[in-house]
């Protein structure tokens, strides 16, 4: 028996930091968007532990135990107080490695959801939900999929409406961004200045719920762009490239270093795909949509 799980990238179209907390994390009011990029987790019985992944970005991904993937599967079997049973895991990544784009987290998800449905363990999805946010601030989410607004350091959700289909494209960017790194310059750049209370923006809860994408574009947030552009300065030269080419916006996703330009239809995008690998200013550039659903039994 095999079993594969697709699991969906995110964006998020708002990203405000709070201070750092004592346990080094920071609150966020974290607005996802699951985006039709997706990495596939296929669990095959094995006599051993297995890790392999192709993809663009493969040579990036550790295989060791510190691959998410690999932690979710030892997870999911410390919860049920057995000992993790042979299996080969398998990465196709399409989500850009170190990219903003909650890859890593996307795999844990997959695995937790594939070696569930392999080994029969029928966990009740909280508990599922509760391995993920133990796992990393993101799994959650790649769990969920649709749209979400996280709280606390991003991991406690609640599922948000939305009223049609966001039209993007994603610049993927050479090499990737540390998110430790990035919350790191955050905070130097922002110093001993005042930090409010991560809000979820009213305006952008609205344009979500309309599917308005020129609300929308008016409304996209992050509070670690600065921190990305100051420790990657050529992305201004993506998001310029971007935005000249028709896109109603531009942000950095995440911690970066992927770009994202929401644009008002399809055919706009890929205008502004085109464009953009054109520019010389990224990898390469996906035109996509969003909402998608979360990590996904095939
Ligand atoms: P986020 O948006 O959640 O901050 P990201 O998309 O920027 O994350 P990831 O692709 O999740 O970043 O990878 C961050 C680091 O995690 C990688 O550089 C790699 O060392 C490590 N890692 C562990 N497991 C995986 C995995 N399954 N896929 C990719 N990277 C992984």
């Amino acid at each position: 028996m095999t079993v594969t799980v697709r699991v969906p990238a995110k964006v998020n179209v708002q990203l405000a930091v709070g201070p750092p907390r004592a346990d080094g994390f920071h609150d966020l009011a974290n607005v996802f968007l699951a985006v039709g990029l997706h990495d596939e987790v296929t669990a095959t019985p094995a006599d051993t532990f297995r890790l392999t992944c192709t993809g663009p970005d493969a040579d990036a991904v550790p295989l060791d135990p510190t691959n998410l993937a690999a932690r979710a599967a030892d997870a999911l079997a410390a919860h049920h107080g057995i000992a993790t049973p042979g299996v080969h895991l398998h990465l196709a990544k399409d989500i850009p490695v170190a990219g903003g784009m909650a890859g890593g987290s996307a795999d844990a998800a997959g695995a937790l959801l594939a070696c569930d449905t392999l080994w029969n363990l029928r966990t009740p999805h909280p508990d599922l939900l509760s391995l993920c946010a133990d796992l990393g601030s993101d799994v959650p989410f790649s769990l969920l999929g649709g749209a979400a607004l996280g709280r606390g350091r991003g991991e406690l959700l609640t599922p948000l409406d939305v009223g049609g289909t966001f039209h993007w494209v994603f610049a993927v960017a050479d090499g990737g961004l540390s998110t430790p790194a990035v919350y790191r310059e955050c905070d130097r750049l922002r110093g001993t200045a005042d930090v409010p209370e991560p809000q979820a923006s009213p305006a952008l809860l609205t344009a979500l719920r309309k599917g308005d994408p020129h609300a929308l574009a008016g409304a996209l947030a992050n509070d670690l762009q600065a921190a990305a552009l100051s420790l990657r300065p050529s992305l201004a030269d993506t998001l310029e490239a971007g935005k000249s080419a028709g896109a109603l916006a531009g942000l950095v996703s995440g911690s970066g270093p992927t770009c994202a330009f929401l644009t008002e239809d399809a055919a706009t995008a890929e205008t502004v795909a085109d464009a953009l690998r054109r520019s010389g200013t990224c990898r390469t550039a996906r035109p996509t949509t969003s909402p998608t659903p979360g990590a996904t039994l095939l």
